[in-house]
């Protein structure tokens, strides 16, 4: 049975939203100007995901959204600890309000997230960062109506590490979603697969699944409320349902989800390769709701490697189950993560890795530099590999892959695929930009407008991108 956060704790955090709102509403009163918050978030989609939750409480306090952190009356920082680098641009940035503050006395900061769900980064906010007002651990999220309350009342500053119910899953929380056609929507939260490298189950602690209720009322939620995209995320959503379930899956979730009526697209990540299985990929197939798009993460091409990093999957499995997946569901995107300088990853390892990716030829890989955490076994491996080293194959495996991605791209070029309007292009505001059923990222020409569907037809390729034009 997983425990659940009572509807009481549920309603008493309510409550202290509602006599934060008050405070709040009376200060705008007197400036004659409504209060205002910031979310500034790192990371993967479960923390942006949770910076909606985060800004639905905060917006149900009384305070409205502003983009600058120079407007804000109250700013969070979500950070995340996957790797050093994230960690030291989330304190960079924490830094570079000290200066917001000394202006604004009044100005509230709180740092929340994974990387202060770990003590020694807890004990950096309190000590090194004195204007900080308030850090709390990723299971204390649901609690900011209260953190806040105390803090405003009593001048304490707070440091809340691993609650009592770490663990429980707290639901009915306000959402104040970023887009009105895509969405978020967690299954589960946690992780149990403890990868060697890996600080996420420390910080987001034991794996536990939401029940399917409450994930298909969420999701009936979203489609009423005109989401056309919804990604389902998880560390590893083939074991949803484990402890909580006998004969009740993921494959069997997404089947429930595709039932749902209406015109909607759902994918997930991530999918880890010890726990994909044939029958994941034959509810892909055969439910037509479910985007042709699979996150497979291999990590390394070494059998060795993947051992030591306890991932409990070889490339010869990986492989096998791909081809399956290709098999049944032709045209599918398969993107996946790697890992370079590992502890002990030879030459010879890391050539295995290029091998793998020239063999399986992926559409994109997310790829990440080897980044000793503590607490995780691997950083006390003694064979740590020098960054130079690190640095070097990182830029070798990006040539290979960038080569692979457009390659597979080209293919694209003279057919027309169905995109979901994104609106402008981040990086180039003159083209509109949106991604394939597959998830394939895409630049055109056209009038479409965001969260519309469109035909574009492919006329050039990069190794990260179509481009096309809207038909
Ligand atoms: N649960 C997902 C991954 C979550 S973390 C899975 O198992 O696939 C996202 C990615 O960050 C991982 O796939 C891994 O490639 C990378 N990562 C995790 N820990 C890391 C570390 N210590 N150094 C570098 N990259 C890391
Ligand atoms: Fe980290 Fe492995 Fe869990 Fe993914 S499955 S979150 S890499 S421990």
């Amino acid at each position: 049975m997983i425990n659940r956060i009572t509807e009481e704790q549920i309603q008493n955090q309510r409550e202290y939203a509602a006599k934060v709102r008050m405070a709040v509403n009376a200060e705008a009163a007197l400036r004659g100007a409504p209060l205002k918050f910031c979310v500034v978030t790192y990371g993967c989609q479960q923390n942006e995901a949770d910076s909606e939750r985060l800004a639905g409480m905060l917006s149900d306090m009384g305070y409205i959204k502003c983009v600058s952190e120079q407007d804000a009356d109250i700013i969070l920082v979500n950070t995340c600890a996957v790797r050093e680098h994230a960690e030291k641009r989330a304190l960079s940035v924490t830094g570079q309000y000290k200066h917001i503050k000394e202006k604004k006395p009044s100005l509230m900061i709180g740092v929340c997230g994974c990387m202060v769900s770990q003590e020694h980064r807890l004990d950096d906010i309190k000590f090194r960062y004195p204007y900080v007002d308030f850090a709390f651990g990723t299971s204390y999220l649901w609690r900011l109506p209260s953190i806040i309350y105390e803090r405003m009342k009593k001048k304490k500053r707070l440091f809340l590490l691993d609650a009592e119910d770490d663990g429980c899953i707290a639901e009915d929380i306000p959402v104040l979603r970023e887009c009105g056609y895509r969405a978020w929507l967690s299954v589960m939260y946690g992780c149990n697969n403890f990868c060697t490298y890996c600080v996420v189950p420390h910080v987001r602690g034991r794996e536990r699944s939401r029940y399917k209720e409450d994930i298909l009322k969420e999701a009936k939620e979203l489609i009423a409320d005109g989401v056309t995209d919804i990604t389902l995320l998880g560390q590893n959503v083939n074991s949803y349902g484990r402890g909580l379930y006998e004969d009740y899956g993921f494959p069997e979730l997404l089947a429930d989800i595709n039932a749902l009526d209406g015109d909607f697209t759902v994918r997930f990540m991530t999918s880890h390769p010890k726990d994909a299985t044939k029958k994941l990929i034959d509810t892909m197939a055969e439910c037509k709701k479910i985007a042709p798009q699979l996150h497979l993460p291999l990590q390394s091409g070494s059998d060795s490697i993947l051992k030591r990093m306890n991932r409990h999957y070889t490339l010869g499995s990986y492989k096998e189950l791909v081809a399956y997946a290709r098999e049944r569901i032709p045209g599918i995107t398969l993107t996946s993560d790697i890992m370079v300088g590992f502890p002990g990853e030879t030459e010879e390892d890391f050539e295995q890795t290029l091998t793998a990716l020239k063999d399986i030829r992926y559409d994109m890989v997310y790829s990440f530099i080897y980044s000793r955490r503590k607490n995780t076994p691997a950083a006390e491996y003694e064979d740590q590999i020098p960054e130079d080293v690190k640095g070097e194959r990182f830029r070798r495996m990006l040539d290979v892959q960038s080569d692979i991605g457009l390659k597979i791209n080209e293919g694209y070029i003279g057919k027309t695929v169905r995109v979901l309007c994104d609106g402008e292009s981040k990086t180039d505001v003159s083209v509109l930009s949106g991604r394939t059923d597959g998830g394939k990222n895409v630049c055109f020409n056209g009038k479409a407008k965001a969260g519309e569907y469109t035909k574009v037809k492919i006329t050039q390729a990069r190794p990260f991108v179509l481009i096309g034009e809207e038909i």
